[in-house]
């Protein structure tokens, strides 16, 4: 085959790389590689091309690349921080420290380098291994994807308008119902204080509720900011009362959870909801947070199902229209025990909104467990405590369970050393079914 075809084939595979189709330019840098196995840029482009679907030979292509690159050619400052990216958005934290090395090592200008330290190294306040008992292993922990810092999940309130049917609320019958008081609020506020010494925890008023039913939400948040925490909300948006107060009192984060704007789809996965009055309260929010002159970080948090993911530019354009972010995330089955119970039941044609998911529990089983080493420790656990309405601990965020696993014994958090409630967590047994199942949030490593 002549030189010119090669190059079609290098500026085709370009083009189509710039384009995002990403299978097509696969196939045509393949292609100019069986003609020149030894051309830099086709190794380095599909290199990256595979590690964006998380096959990490792509990695062995990209060091080829720079070996045989002498003149230069692949600039490395741009390849090099692409790469740490692509490692990033994949959870493959520990192979994107190993690139972080390489750019300080070869001084590397890496335009977000602070930036990007910060979300690859284990912060401070984290021990870096611990040993598991109920795993009975050490494990390693990892910069946490879903904060940059320790997090408190407070249910401000023991339940919710709504009835999801990838929440406990939705799923379980006869959850405690109740208001967290103002002065056992203060009081945990005072206790995260005292044991967080010099590190700043991050406090969310949720973790399966709506905030927004509880009156007191915008003092607590005032609580918190006089403690100079940063607070995070999460709300379905339902409630129209109480938009102002909320903007009044300026929480740091503010996400509104929606799904489809059409009501038929809407009103399955966020059961009791109407849409339409989640799309007048947007309007109520955007003037409330403009008279307030709030500085509050507000998005829509879009769930992504298979019926719901033809809407992203629409929904996005609805969340430009009010000045709020648009931050997409794929649904996920909840609690717990729902996801164990569906890979139990091993369903090969789910049905309804399990059919919805584009992440089943059954392929997370298949698809995420040989990226795992089973090596790394549960997010959930080592960077959250999750309180809940009545002061009592849960094992996690991603369950219903008590984190005393014997009957009807809680845990209250006032009533116990940090160290004892992170011993109870690294004792209980559930998580050695999750973990188990790959059910728990950790990094890839593998
Ligand atoms: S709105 Fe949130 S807390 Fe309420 S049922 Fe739905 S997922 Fe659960
Ligand atoms: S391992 Fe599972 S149950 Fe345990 S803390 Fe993590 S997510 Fe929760």
């Amino acid at each position: 085959m002549s030189t010119q075809t090669l190059n079609e084939l290098l500026l085709a595979a370009t083009e189509c790389y710039q384009l995002n189709l990403t299978e097509r330019a696969e196939n045509l840098y393949a292609q100019a590689l069986r003609i020149n196995p030894r051309h830099a840029g086709a190794l380095f482009n599909m290199g990256t091309l595979l590690l964006r679907r998380g096959v990490l030979k792509g990695d062995a292509l990209v060091q080829d690349a720079f070996a045989l690159d002498a003149g230069n050619e692949i600039d490395r400052n741009k390849a090099v921080h692409l790469l740490i990216q692509i490692y990033l958005a994949q959870a493959y934290k520990k192979h994107a420290q190993v690139w972080l090395e390489y750019a300080a090592i070869h001084q590397l200008e890496i335009p977000d380098f602070n930036a990007l330290k910060k979300q690859i190294e284990i912060p401070a306040y984290l021990e870096k291994t611990i040993y598991s008992p109920a795993q009975k292993k050490q494990l390693e922990r990892y910069s946490p994807i879903e904060s940059n810092s320790y997090v408190y999940a407070i249910d401000i309130v023991g339940g919710c308008n709504l009835r999801c049917p990838t929440c406990p609320i939705g799923n379980k019958d006869g959850m405690a119902k109740g208001l967290m008081q103002k002065e056992l609020f203060a009081n945990i506020l005072n206790k995260i204080c005292m044991e967080s010494g010099e590190y700043s925890p991050d406090i969310w008023l949720f973790n399966w509720s709506e905030p927004l039913l509880n009156e007191r939400l915008p003092d607590y948040i005032k609580l918190i900011h006089s403690a100079q925490l940063t607070s995070f909300v999460s709300t379905n948006l339902n409630i129209t009362h109480r938009i102002n107060e909320l903007m009044q009192a300026n929480p740091t984060r503010l996400k509104v959870s929606i799904s489809s704007l059409k009501q038929e789809i809407y009103g399955i996965t966020h059961e009791r909801g109407n849409i339409n009055t989640v799309i007048a309260n947007f309007e109520t929010l955007a003037l409330a947070r403009d008279r307030n002159k709030s500085t509050t970080d507000i998005w829509i948090g879009h769930h992504l199902y298979k019926n719901t993911a033809e809407e992203m530019e629409q929904i996005q354009a609805l969340a430009n229209q009010f000045g709020f972010g648009y931050r997409p995330s794929y649904a996920i089955m909840a609690p717990i025990e729902k996801a164990l119970s569906l890979i139990k039941k091993g369903d090969e044609k789910p049905s309804g909104i399990e059919a919805q998911l584009f992440f089943h529990p059954n392929s997370i089983v298949k698809n995420v467990k040989p990226k795992r080493s089973g090596n790394m420790d549960c997010e959930l656990r080592f960077n959250m405590t999750a309180i809940n309405y009545d002061g009592s601990v849960s094992l996690c965020c991603g369950t219903t369970q008590d984190l005393s696993e014997k009957a009807n014994e809680k845990i209250y958090f006032m009533e116990h050393t940090t160290s004892k409630i992170e011993a109870l967590k690294y004792q209980h047994s559930f998580c050695t079914v999750c973990i188990r199942n790959n059910l728990h949030l950790t990094i890839q490593d593998l």
